[in-house]
């Protein structure tokens, strides 16, 4: 038998499994909020399901990104901490590791694009990190972070593929299952997938029959296509206003556990958004920006399918750009 480390560092290449989400509801009970599972009768007697959304709009900081990244975050080392952590995102995990590393008295360094919008920007200098920006379509913002993190000694937590990051996003949907018992279906908006392969490792464990669907933009489904082509597909930065899900492709370790558990992965069009934004306003008082419609629209799209059954669906964020809010809604 191998020694055991006393304090084993978090190892990078270790793939999470189910326990992983649980070890990291403890770590975050009482640093999330518990967001609320909120329902609607209008939204239940138009789909003919019953429809349970997760909340996660009302997350600190706004998204379920902030689970993750804490929980990558405090399993840091003294040293680690001391160094300081670097990031890089086109807003919600920003501001995520921005403010769990005000919270654990880190400094943290993020790497966002020119185009990222003023809130999510505003937010994350807010929250103390210093902010680097970088040209979107132009540069690599992985090299520029890894290059930032090597000269100044920095742990560079990814946005997604990493497993505490995808262990913390997997808890929000632990806590849908706990609250509201056996599901028929689950729908997660999907970008990296580190949302998606966290709820897939609660899920897969809890409730074996509930089928899980990953929902992305249409102009932007490489996760659709690595999955019918059993190989991890790259495409080029999608234009949609998904703004959170306009990743290149899947991570090394998201990948294979989307591919092993996903019932399927869905694409849906910016004007399913749209609809489905200002149905989260009209029916339930939401403010849900785009990339957090992605889940609702992907359960709109399969209503047929889902007749009287029992359907989560993650709303994950709620960081939204008021005049780009305005200026959708409006948009008959
Ligand atoms: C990051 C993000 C996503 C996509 O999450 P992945 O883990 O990259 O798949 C979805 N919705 C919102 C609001 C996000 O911020």
């Amino acid at each position: 038998m191998p020694t055991q480390p006393l304090r084993a560092e978090p190892d990078t290449s270790t793939v999470p499994v189910h326990d992983d989400v649980v070890r990291a509801a403890r770590r975050l009970r009482g640093i999330v909020h518990r967001t609320p599972v909120l329902t609607s009768q209008r939204i239940d007697a138009a789909c003919g399901a019953k429809l349970f959304f997760k909340c996660e709009n009302l997350q600190r900081a706004g998204a379920f990104k902030f689970r993750g990244a804490y929980n990558a975050l405090v399993q840091l080392g003294a040293e680690q901490r001391r160094a300081g952590v670097a990031a890089y995102s086109s807003g919600n995990h920003a501001q995520a590791v921005a403010l769990a590393a005000q919270l654990l008295g880190i400094s943290a360094t993020i790497v966002m694009p020119h185009d990222a919008p003023a809130i999510k920007l505003a937010a994350t200098a807010g929250y103390g990190a210093t902010i680097v920006r970088y040209d979107r379509v132009t540069e690599d913002r992985a090299a520029i972070c890894q290059m930032l993190a090597a000269r100044q000694g920095r742990t560079v937590i990814p946005p997604f593929d990493h497993p505490e990051v995808i262990a913390g996003q997997g808890t929000a949907a632990l806590e849908l299952l706990e609250d509201v018992g056996m599901l028929d279906a689950l729908f997660v908006p999907l970008g990296g997938g580190g949302l998606l392969s966290g709820c897939l490792l609660a899920t897969e464990a809890m409730q074996p029959g509930c089928r899980v669907y990953g929902v992305e933009p249409a102009a932007g489904n490489d996760g659709q296509q690595s999955l019918r082509r059993g190989e991890l597909v790259r495409i080029a930065v999608p234009p949609t206003i998904a703004d959170g899900a306009q990743t290149q492709q899947l991570g090394q370790l998201t990948f294979p556990i989307i591919q092993r558990a996903v019932a399927d992965i869905l694409a849906v069009s910016d004007a399913q958004l749209v609809t489905a934004m200002r149905e989260f306003a009209a029916c339930m008082k939401l403010v849900v920006e785009p990339t957090g419609c992605l889940g609702a629209a992907g359960a709109q799209s399969m209503c047929g399918a889902l007749q009287g059954r029992r359907v989560g669906v993650m709303v994950s964020g709620g960081n939204v750009d008021i005049a780009q809010y305005a200026q959708l809604l409006g948009h008959a």
